[in-house]
């Protein structure tokens, strides 16, 4: 192999790695994103849990109103009940007392009911509470984490990115230019060996006069069946 290609071959090996760095750091962001959504989506549920048991605990007023004011009625029917002459009054009386006795038992099933869902609401609400709470802790510890991982890396590209400019130093001006514009296109590997008469990305036969002028040059030469450039590997 030409020496300028291996010196191109080692220039390629640090921009697939500073590639490899940059796809890892593209990474850390949404780890955090997805956390932080979670917790909006737990803090929301937490605020409409706490809004129904508002609503619960206002309709509970409403219906310990409702009780005093039929408990009220039934007392009065009950004194009417008991000053009543006439059979016919006692009679009229007796319904009355008993319609009343019925409204302050209906109102006070409707207090348990509401005390029932307010007492469910309640739980929820610490559930959540417990939840968000977690949340935020691992979101602290996820901040870290990324934030460590993140410096790691970046320190990891600079190296790269360091060493690369001494390797591309070693590499012919006009060689490196014609990589640099096919890289930039690909972000990918892009300079490949042939394989016997063929491109090894992708096959395409290479014409023999080329293939010779290869080797004995060390130039590169474009594949015009997938665009990467080509070097003869012996
Ligand atoms: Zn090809």
């Amino acid at each position: 192999m030409h020496p300028d290609v291996q010196s191109l071959l080692a220039v390629q090996q640090d921009d697939l790695q500073i590639y490899a760095l940059e796809a890892q750091l593209a990474q850390l962001a949404p780890r955090l994103t997805a956390l932080e959504k979670e917790r909006a989506k737990v803090s929301a549920s937490l605020e409409r849990a706490k809004k129904a048991v508002e609503a619960e605990e206002s309709r509970q007023r409403e219906a310990r109103g409702r009780i005093e004011t039929h408990k009220q009625l039934a007392e009065r029917s009950q004194r009417q009940y008991e000053s009543v002459g006439s059979p016919r009054e006692a009679n009229a009386a007796l319904v009355q007392l008993e319609q009343t006795k019925r409204m302050v038992e209906e109102s006070e099933r409707d207090a348990d009911q509401i005390q029932g869902r307010i007492n469910e609401l309640r739980h929820q609400v610490a559930d959540m509470e417990a939840q968000v709470a977690a949340l935020d802790v691992q979101q602290v510890e996820t901040r870290a984490s990324l934030g460590a991982d993140h410096a790691r890396l970046e320190a990891e590209v600079a190296e790269a990115a360091r060493k690369r400019v001494e390797r591309a130093a070693m590499v012919p001006p006009r060689m490196l230019n014609i990589y640099e514009r096919v890289r930039v296109r690909r972000r990918a590997e892009t300079v490949f060996p042939l394989r016997g008469a063929s491109c090894s990305a992708c096959d395409t036969a290479i014409p023999t006069q080329r293939r010779a002028s290869m080797a004995s040059s060390g130039a590169l030469e474009m594949c015009e069946g997938c665009g990467v450039l080509l070097y003869a590997a012996e």
